[in-house]
């Protein structure tokens, strides 16, 4: 049995790390959550309402954009690595940690999501459960909410230009977050699951999905820049005895 300590709440959450014991516990966890999904969720309105938001910032960004110059476009870059940034902070210190007032994230994240998917067995098994994957549509809008002060912010220390370009870049990444950790949780065999890209990305993420390995490993689940910087990404050596221990467990 694994188990991670929840320093801020002191609480413990039970997440087996052994072969027979983490096969049953993540059945009755995808019972139990399975029954929780009321009978009117729609997965496709899920993901177009979260689409939708990213859709709805660049098309009121591009009206507001003013015949932006070469170096107001800086903005699109510096937005993404600081995305990137701040999606491995938050990964690691509000879904991996039960801090007030974003007790909901980490009880979606730890207990919830990792506790259904795992290193074997990543894949939804039907489209229902995409709600174990996505982010509330309304939490991906409030993220979008919570950016326009800093957008404004920018528009007033720069130029409006650089402030839409930060309000843009950052709603997408948003998006792209959700789409690409929903294309890892898809079956493997499937369109988006055999794609390159996909399968390079799902394997980085999907060691983050090891019990024994989340707590510590592999944190972005877009681009691993953050990973990188903060030298998080699981080294090999370590995945290798954290496999061998599996075997020599089950
Ligand atoms: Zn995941
Ligand atoms: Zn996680």
């Amino acid at each position: 049995m694994m188990l991670t300590r929840d320093h801020s709440a002191q609480r413990r959450v039970e997440i087996p790390a052994d072969g027979s014991a983490i096969v049953e516990a993540r059945g009755k966890a995808r019972e139990r959550l399975q029954a929780a999904i009321p009978e009117r969720y729609s997965p496709w309105l899920h993901l177009a309402a979260s689409t939708g938001v990213g859709v709805l910032a660049l098309t009121v960004g591009l009206i507001g954009l003013r015949a932006p110059r070469a170096v107001d476009y800086l903005a699109i870059p510096i937005t993404f690595l600081l995305s990137n940034l701040f999606e491995w902070w938050a990964h690691k210190d509000l879904l991996h940690r039960r801090i007030k007032p974003f007790q909901e994230l980490y009880d979606r994240h730890t207990p919830e999501h990792h506790m259904v998917f795992g290193y074997d067995d990543m894949a939804v098994r039907n489209w229902k459960e995409l709600r174990l994957v996505l982010i509330p549509a309304f939490g991906v809008a409030g993220i979008v909410v919570m950016m326009a002060p800093i957008a404004f912010a920018l528009s007033r220390l720069f130029n409006p230009n650089v402030g839409w370009l930060f309000l843009i870049t950052s709603a997408l990444y948003v998006v792209g977050y959700e789409l690409s950790h929903l294309s890892y949780h898809l079956p493997p065999d499937s369109f988006i699951g055999r794609l390159a890209l996909v399968r390079v990305l799902r394997e980085q993420h999907r060691r983050h999905h090891h019990p024994r390995l989340m707590q510590k490993w592999n944190f972005n689940v877009t681009i691993p820049i953050g990973d990188f910087l903060h030298r998080t990404m699981v080294p090999k050596d370590v995945l290798e005895k954290t496999l061998e221990q599996d075997r020599a467990e089950s």
